[in-house]
């Protein structure tokens, strides 16, 4: 099965299938499939909840620093 691959005129932003765009004639690009829309407040979210690798984000690891009173 072959998957038709979503273009984009970079002059236009118009998108199509085609290699080259109905109104201006010049070469579209290929658009890379997202996984997640980059206006998807969800996904924004998503992200500022994983905010992995801030100091925040390390405080709240659980530490086993000085806790070793069951051996
Ligand atoms: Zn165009």
């Amino acid at each position: 099965m072959v998957r038709t691959r979503l273009k984009r005129c970079t002059k236009c932003k118009k998108f199509g299938l085609k290699d080259k765009c109905d109104e201006c004639g010049i070469s579209m690009k290929e658009v890379a499939p997202l996984k997640y829309s980059p206006e998807d407040p969800q996904g924004a979210r998503r992200r500022k909840r994983l905010n992995a690798g801030s100091e925040k984000w390390i405080d709240s690891l659980p530490s086993i620093e000085g806790d070793y009173s069951d051996e």
